[in-house]
């Protein structure tokens, strides 16, 4: 008979296994085969839909035939499984579902192993080699339909937020007239709408790339404002009727467990807000009493954050090159410095991502972990119950190490540690609360560093600041007067002075960097083009979005290690570095102006001494 032939080339193995076991026709793969395309179904959910065979049965002959274990999917926890590693058409389609990834293989849950093409898709959109695990074919089904509804309610959740803050406050009744000083007055109702207005406020904030949420209510009928941090600078979110502070307050403090009677002592605590709403992010939170009897509520997000990769630090080509031949160097000292929010860790997080590689130990000490790195060894300290930064890493000396990061040093055990790990064959990284590169030399020497070990140890420093950077949607462009770049010259110039080259050449070692910019920087009428904040909507009409790194990376050259063992002072550290090709941050801000990334008002502004 024809049929026989086509079955035995054309089907899928396991359709030709059932056959072959009598479970069915060749009259019924054919019938189902023909609905199955007509629905664009899979042959088995057809197969299972028509009733001819359970769904255990199918998976039974599966895993028999084809020697893969079969596994009760209801049996797993959907919240362990990896998410967004498969593409959701390839799921929902073929009913798959990622279940688990070790190294580089996965665990993959399939109803018919011996559709090959599916094998093939899910491998080519890992990149990992696939196991096939069977399943029952209606129980990976109602997974994912119910996938498929939290996906739906969580678009939904985060749709409602084309609701203004403005509409939901309406909801909430806008009624100045009355003082509620305590939350119990605040009805059920009301409650609710409270717990979405906290929610509604924490998404926004999120959503417009905010680090801080700032709550500051004011004592009587005055209201209550609240201000989001974005790239660095306060703005204005919205102001809250009076008799909404206490309710707000309190909310804010039930969600991360704190004492909600205390209201006269500076606590702090943590919000998981995965629990309380749609987004998986963490906060951290920090109340304060303030004038007049009311709490002010300081709240960090935490996002769950990736690293960058080096080459999106946004660092000098020279800086890069010598970052990359520090950081290389089998042990010693690298520190990244900079004031509280300056991009330290993000920095350092990118440099151990370069580093991070399968015959590496990394282990890292940080308050608070932000940033997650698969493959790195993460300690969240804890100072409470005894984890401080120097306790974590004498015990990392115990764990095998070849890199070890430290989230801050700032204390004479730490660092002594920390040069003891880097002189006995290790790599330390650690972030430092100083200025500028060559102000941390003397600052850890201050610190009773031995200058002989210290400058043994030390590979480099690397300073940082984020500047803003012009938005690219409006940015407006001009040809700079001479006037202006003369006096830029001088500004760039000005940071040379002490060096012994400008001490011997003046003026002509000052013209030699005016060729060099005429050459990087000028177009070919010789014109140098710079850029004027002007403020649209993709700005908030302020002229900037996000930021731009300004470096200044000092190297443990010769020379400058024999600065460390002298006791130099600053300047003279200065001299030396900048006499080797180090520019400062300023000279590098200003680099960064002439490409057109920000501009000078920027790079002052965070460039003070
Ligand atoms: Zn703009």
């Amino acid at each position: 008979m024809p049929a026989a032939s086509i079955l035995q080339t054309s089907l899928s193995g396991l359709a030709r296994a059932l056959v072959q076991q009598g479970r069915l026709s060749e009259y019924d793969v054919e019938a189902v085969l023909g609905e199955a395309a007509a629905n664009s179904r899979s042959f088995v959910s057809q197969l299972i839909a028509s009733k001819k065979l359970s769904a255990l049965e199918v998976a039974e002959v599966a895993a028999q035939t084809f020697g893969f274990p079969l596994v009760d999917f209801d049996a797993l926890d959907p919240e362990q499984l990896p998410k967004d590693i498969l593409d959701k058409k390839l799921m929902q389609a073929h009913r798959v579902v990622a279940l688990h990834k070790r190294g580089n293989r996965l665990h993959l849950a399939v109803t018919d192993p011996s559709n090959l093409q599916v094998l093939d898709d899910a491998q080519f959109q890992t990149g990992l080699v696939v196991d096939p695990v069977i399943v029952e074919d209606d129980k990976i089904g109602r997974y994912m339909e119910s996938a498929a509804k939290s996906d739906t309610e969580l678009k939904k959740l985060m749709e409602e937020d084309t609701t203004s803050i403005g509409d939901l406050l309406h909801n909430l009744g806008d009624d100045t007239s009355e003082e509620v000083e305590s939350a119990d007055d605040i009805t059920a109702a009301s409650d609710n709408e409270l717990v979405k207005l906290v929610n509604k406020i924490i998404i926004d904030a999120y959503n417009q790339n905010a680090s801080d949420i700032h709550i500051e209510p004011y004592p009587g009928k005055k209201k209550t404002r609240i201000r989001f941090r974005k790239d660095g600078s306060l703005v204005n979110y919205i102001e809250l009727p009076a008799h909404y502070r206490s309710p707000l307050v309190t909310r804010l403090k039930i969600m991360c467990d704190l004492d909600i009677s205390e209201r006269r002592k500076p606590q702090d605590g943590k919000i998981k807000f995965k629990k309380f709403g749609p987004l998986d992010i963490e906060l951290r939170v920090a109340t304060c009493p303030t004038q007049g009897g009311v709490e002010d509520v300081v709240m960090r997000i935490l996002a769950a954050g990736k690293p960058m990769k080096l080459e999106q630090l946004g660092l000098a080509p020279k800086n890069m090159e010598n970052l990359k031949s520090c950081v290389e160097k089998p042990y010693g000292l690298f520190f990244v410095c900079g004031p509280t929010g300056s991009g330290k860790t993000t920095t350092l997080h990118s440099v151990l991502g370069y580093l991070n590689t399968p015959d590496t130990k990394i282990w890292t000490a940080e308050d608070p972990v932000e940033i997650t790195q698969e493959g790195l060894r993460q300690v969240q300290m804890n100072p409470k119950a005894g984890l401080t930064f120097a306790t974590a890493m004498r015990a990392f000396l115990r764990c095998d190490p070849d890199i070890i990061m430290v989230g801050e040093m700032r204390d004479k055990e730490t660092t002594s540690i920390g040069v003891e790990a880097s002189l006995t064959g290790h790599l330390v990284f650690a972030t430092l609360h100083t200025n500028s590169a060559p102000e941390s030399i003397v600052r850890l020497l201050d610190m009773g560093m031995d200058p002989f070990n210290f400058a043994d140890a030390l590979l480099g420093i690397l300073a940082q600041r984020l500047a803003k950077r012009l938005c690219p949607k409006c940015k407006k462009p001009y040809v700079a007067s001479q006037e202006e770049m003369r006096l830029m010259l001088d500004e760039y110039c000005e940071e040379l002075r002490n060096t012994e080259r400008f001490k011997r050449e003046g003026e002509a070692a000052q013209h030699a960097i005016h060729e060099e910019w005429m050459q990087r920087f000028a177009n070919d009428k010789g014109q140098f083009m710079l850029y004027e904040a002007v403020g649209c909507d993709n700005c908030d009409s302020t002229g900037y979005r996000g930021r731009v790194g300004l470096h200044e990376l000092l190297v443990g050259t010769d020379p400058v290690k024999k600065h460390i063992q002298e006791h130099a002072r600053v300047a003279e550290i200065v001299a030396t570095a900048l006499q080797q090709g180090m520019r400062t941050l300023k000279q590098d801000g200003m680099e960064k102006v002439l490409q057109g990334s920000t501009d000078m008002r920027q790079v002052r502004a965070v460039c003070i001494k």
